[in-house]
């Protein structure tokens, strides 16, 4: 299969970073450096002939949003639906990564590899890791066999189900929890340690159609999260409750405990029909549920993927 079956998508990122020195790490400007220009830096990517690139957006991934989401989901499916496109990678920045491979694994469910690419150096840096991290990526596209949305990050492969941003500097900044990653790229090839995600069948049918066909929603359903805390109140939930937040999301303490006035605070706005979830603060671990359960927990999914669970279910009227 050639080389020119994968697409690589640019969305900005500190691996399109730049900095004035090349000993600065993080006082750095990310989303400057254009998708091409990535790819052109890589010296083996030159031997292997011409990918499909293309620019879908250029910002920090701080500032990531539905928008920018609903646009690269039909950018993806319009690639995946080609046949003789093998894969896709998309380079992002790190700080939402996780967020934008749940949203693209919920809405597109690729049977083909989409692969997110990152780095925590700018391009500019003495030793950047965004071009090793895009070789790595694209030799994830083009494995026979690779399907859902992964991300690549410092030869790990992890899958968009369970992976989060673990470290605020360190080149190796992401991890999949429990879970472990899916393998690992060694030299290029890879060593598989478990199977290549699947996407929920529960995914909102609706919300998916809209997004494919591009038809983009005016208004998305404003879901926020909140968070216990040793002395926490109501006074948050309140506040959106009166805002019309749609659904909420609590990052709950351990196993899912909520002090007492916040929980008694979500069980109203509950009982007044705002969609409420219990996730956990923890990094390892998921709630547990147990019989009796008022408000319902995440099934595994971290604070910031329930969010964007809650938001397609809104979209799709479940
Ligand atoms: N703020 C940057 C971003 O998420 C961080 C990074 O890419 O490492 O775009």
């Amino acid at each position: 299969m050639s080389l020119q079956n994968i697409v690589i998508l640019g969305t900005g990122g500190t691996i399109a970073g730049t900095a004035a020195s090349t000993s600065d790490n993080i006082g750095y400007t990310a989303a400057q450096v254009g998708v091409d220009q990535l790819v052109a830096a890589i010296p083996p990517f030159a031997k292997l002939g011409p990918f499909v690139t293309e620019q879908v957006a250029q910002i920090d991934s701080k500032d990531m949003s539905f928008e920018v989401w609903a646009r690269l989901a039909a950018r993806v499916n319009h690639f995946l639906a080609q046949p003789d496109v093998q894969g896709i990678v998309i380079t992002h920045g790190t700080d939402t990564l996780e967020e934008t491979a749940y949203f693209l694994h919920a809405v597109c469910r690729p049977a083909k590899p989409v692969v997110l690419a990152c780095a925590m150096r700018p391009a500019t840096a003495l030793a950047p890791d965004g071009p090793q991290n895009l070789l790595d990526a694209v030799a994830v596209a083009r494995h026979s066999g690779a399907a859902g949305v992964v991300a690549v990050c410092a030869g790990t492969i992890h899958s968009a189900l369970d992976v989060q941003k673990v470290h605020t500097y360190k080149v190796d900044a992401f991890d999949s929890g429990d879970a472990g990653p899916v393998g690992y790229v060694e030299e290029g090839s890879l060593r598989l340690v478990r199977n290549w995600p699947v996407a929920h069948a529960e995914s909102a049918q609706i919300a998916i159609k809209m997004i494919a066909t591009g038809v983009i929603p005016a208004q998305w359903p404003r879901v926020e999260i909140v968070m216990n805390h040793a002395g926490a109140s109501g006074a948050v939930v309140q506040a959106l409750q009166a805002q019309g937040v749609r659904g909420l999301v609590v990052a709950a303490t351990g196993n899912g405990t909520l002090h007492r006035d916040l929980e008694a605070a979500l069980l109203q706005a509950q009982a007044a029909g705002v969609r409420v979830l219990r996730a956990t603060r923890c990094l390892n671990g998921r709630v547990l549920p147990t019989p009796g359960d008022v408000l319902p927990d995440s099934r595994g999914l971290s604070p910031v993927k329930a969010r964007i669970e809650l938001v397609l279910q809104l979209l799709a009227g479940n």
